[in-house]
Parts: structure tokens; sequence; C-alpha cells
């Protein structure tokens, strides 16, 4: 599509759209019962046009390409690396993530550089491949490794390069001004496709070249210069390299409203002036911090995760960090994990009945839903305070207690039919369950449709310890 061109939001494209272009033959083999299902399905971003198989026959390639071009995304997706830890940034439908949702959720990069010893280097290699973190049954983890030249010599990047890529499957970032070391270290992992970084104005054609020759993505790196990142763009785009990253430039202090400000007038240039030529991922380097020669190591990772919340908020699609610290990671991964949730669907978990310790016939059951932050809350207590019981998860639709009873979503028919569908009452001798407390007003109604005697629960999970060392066992059982 030529610059300038005002493609359609996805908010624009209607089934219809989509629709025209399909096969139109109804042949289910997608899974979905006609062609205007799967159309309806894919502007809801819930399937993509990869999942009809027809269309990839010859005689739809007209077809393909046309749906290929409406359904692309205004920030272009780039992907890095190979194989399964290969990563995809971008790929952007909106400027705010309450309009549809973000897709590629910001991947997190360490960094290490060429005058590390060995024994440190494959010892930060080695902890940022351990790095991961179980947040509400999901493992979050670490995404690429960018290595630095520091010394700006070749053959040091060539080995520090080759020893990175025969310990880590990480995606790699090789990062270097200079072309003649960037491609000293491209020829180490040539078919791992880097990311290149970084073009400017001053070597924009060798390091084309390079991306060119070795089919690899490409950063444009413009500090604090809109004008000229653009510029470069067109200049680069034309010269034949598709594949780009942006990056302009990441200030932590001073400098931060401005990169903020940087971040979010190209991201708006994208989808409120249709500008195409800023229409790719934008990468973020929070590791600057460490280049101010700041007072302490805590205020500059303090900084530096600063920058990077922020960062992720406001748009980075990839970002280059260097502390290792659980307290300056982690708030990045769980922010972005919950930035990249699909606000249409809530976090869930499987309904069911889950044992904690060994149950027997005689141990408590207790109620929960099945929204993921809720059951892992309450998983969480239970095992912190080594309770043995039956802990019955209701299908809400993945919505918390308090919502789901004022919705609707857990009521006493809904418990009943939990209850009797798991067959708890085949699980214990018997019939006392537990409410969580933010669902008591559904006590009376339970005991009348269950026949079960309710017992209401702390409104904190982290109280169910002392209501059973108050109420368990029951005086009739
Ligand atoms: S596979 Fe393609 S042609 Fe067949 S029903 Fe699905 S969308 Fe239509």
């Amino acid at each position: 599509m030529a610059v300038g061109d005002v493609r359609k939001t996805i908010k624009e494209i209607s089934p219809i759209d989509v629709y025209k272009l399909l096969p139109r033959t109804n042949c289910r083999e997608c899974g979905e019962p006609n062609c205007m299902a799967f159309a309806t399905r894919v502007v809801n971003g819930e399937l993509t046009i990869e999942n009809c198989p027809p269309l990839k026959k010859e005689e739809y390639k007209t077809a393909y390409d046309d749906l290929s071009a409406l359904m692309a995304p205004p920030v272009k997706v780039v992907t890095i690396g190979t194989g399964n830890r290969s990563i995809r940034i971008g790929g952007k439908y909106v400027l705010y993530r309450h309009d549809f949702t973000y897709h590629n959720p910001t991947p997190i990069a360490l960094d290490v550089s060429d005058d590390m010893p060995a024994k440190d280097l494959a010892d930060r290699i080695q902890a940022i491949g351990d790095f991961t973190y179980n947040y509400i049954g999901r493992s979050l983890v670490l995404d690429a490794i960018a290595i630095r030249s520091t010394r700006r010599d070749p053959t040091t990047f060539a080995a520090t390069v080759k020893a990175v890529a025969s310990r880590t499957d990480l995606p790699l970032i090789l990062c270097a001004y200079d072309p003649v070391v960037v491609e000293a270290g491209i020829t180490k992992v040539n078919d791992k496709r880097p990311l290149i970084y970084a073009a400017t104005k001053d070597n924009w054609k060798d390091m084309a070249e390079l991306a060119i020759r070795y089919n690899c993505p490409l950063t444009v790196s413009a500090p604090n210069d809109i004008p000229l990142l653009r510029s470069l763009v067109q200049t680069i785009t034309e010269y034949g390299v598709t594949d780009l990253v942006l990056d302009p430039g990441t200030f932590v202090d001073p400098g931060l409203s401005e990169t903020i400000h940087n971040f979010t007038t190209i991201r708006w240039s994208v989808f409120r002036n249709h500008d195409e030529l800023l229409g790719y991922p934008l990468l973020g380097t929070p590791f600057t911090a460490w280049l101010s020669g700041e007072i302490t190591k805590n205020v500059i990772s303090w900084k530096e995760a600063c920058a990077a919340s922020m960062l992720i908020s406001r748009y980075a699609d990839l970002l280059i960090m260097h502390s290792m610290d659980g307290w300056v990671l982690l708030p990045q991964l769980i922010w972005k994990f919950n930035i990249y949730t699909d606000p249409r669907k809530p976090v869930s978990v499987d309904p069911g009945v889950r044992e904690f310790g060994t149950p027997d016939r005689n141990s408590p059951v207790l109620i929960t839903t099945n929204y993921a932050l809720t059951y892992f809350t309450v998983e969480s207590d239970i095992k912190s305070g080594n309770i043995t019981c039956y802990l019955v998860v209701i299908d809400t639709g993945g919505i918390s207690v308090e919502s789901a009873v004022a919705g609707r979503y857990l009521t006493a028919e809904s418990i009943t039919n939990a209850l009797k569908e798991y067959h708890v009452g085949e699980l214990v001798s018997h019939r006392h369950v537990i409410l969580p407390g933010l669902a008591a007003r559904l006590s009376g109604e339970t005991e009348e449709a269950s026949g079960w005697h309710v017992i209401v629960g702390p409104k904190d999970s982290s109280n169910i310890v002392q209501l059973l060392k108050d109420h368990w066992p029951p005086p009739d059982t």
C-alpha cells in the first residue's frame, strides 16, 4: 500500500469485508459452521486468515493477498530469531487496549557485553535463561539477549556472539554502530535471524546492506529526532529493507518525559494520521540508565524500572534492560502480562474440583470462582495454610466472586449444579459447604436449592485457616 493511503482500522473492518474475499464454499475445514461465522471471528481477532485452508490454494492467491492487506495491522509485525523461542513484536491494531486488544506482549531482552569475563558472561546467560516467575498459572520469562559491543573490535564481538549463541536458544540483538563489527557477529549466527542494532544517519547504507544480505530485521535509530527517524525509514525502505524496528531514543534521567512524548507521538501519528512510515515496532532501551554514572546501584535500578514500566505502557514493543534484580524485572513482567491480556476475555482457569493435601470423606468443601486471580489467591492461601480440603471451582466465565454474584454468574443454582456435576456428594460423607464471604447473600438460597448446609467463609481467603479452626468440623459431622 502506498505511503499516505488511508487503510481501515480494525474497528472499521466488517465481517462482510472479510466474507467477500473468502472462498464462500462453507466447507467447514476451518471448524466454523460457515464462511460468515469465520469472517466474524477473524474480525474479532479470534482467528486469522491462515485458519482457512482453502485460501492457501493457488486459485485463491489474489483473495489471500487482498485479505492479508486488509487485515494488516497499522504497526507491522517483525519476527526476531527462529524456531520456538522466536519473538514477534509490533502487530498493533489499536492505540488503546480497550478499543480491541494489544497483540504481541513487549519482549524483554537483557544485555551482555563483549568486555565481560567468560565466567561472568556464562553465569549471566544462565541466569537470564533460568529466570521464571509463576503468576496466576502462567510462567513469566525473559525473552531475548542483547549483545553490546563495547570493545568495538570485530574479533572480540564475534567471539562473544559465538559464546552466547552456544549457551542459549533465545533470540539475539547485535548492538554496534560499526557495520564491520555487526557483520563479524552476524556471521556467527546468520541462521538465527538476529535483530541488528542500529542504522543511523551515518551508517544506514552499510547496515541496510547487512540486513538484506543476511535477511535480518534492522533497528533504525535517531534519538530524540522523529523527523530524522522518519526520513531514515523512508530511505531504508526504498533501499529494500522491509523489517524495521524504530529506536526514538530512551533518556532515563533527564529526558524521560521527552522519551515518553516521542513514543506517544510516533504511535499517535500511525493511528491518528495514518503515517505508515512510522508504522513499525518501537524499541525502548531502559538499560541506558546504567550509562548515566548515577550515584548508587539501587537508584539506577529504580530509574531503569520506572522507565521500563512507562515504556511498556507507552508504547514500546521491545525493551532492552540490564538489571537482573527481581524487584526490577517482576513488575515489568506482571505489568505487561496484565496489559496484554484480552480485555474482552477475563483470565480464567478450568472449572472442576481440586484436591489439596490428601482429602478424605470428612474434609471441608470450599467454593470459589474460576477467575484466575481469585483462584490462585485462594490456592496460595490453602497451600500456605497446609489445609487439606476439596475446592470446587465454579465456571463464572472468569468473573471474580463479588462481580459474579452481582451479575448472577455465581448463583445458588450454579453452585448446586457444580456440586452435582462434580459428584462432590460422593467425595465426602457430610453435607457442609463453605461459601466465599463475598457470596454470603447466596447462603439461604443455596441451602434450599442444594440441600447442603452453608458455612459463610471469610471475605479474604487468607482467613480460611482461622475459619476452619473455629468452625471445622461442624458439630454434626
Ligand atoms: S475453511 Fe474457509 S471456505 Fe471453508 S468454511 Fe471456513 S472460511 Fe469458508
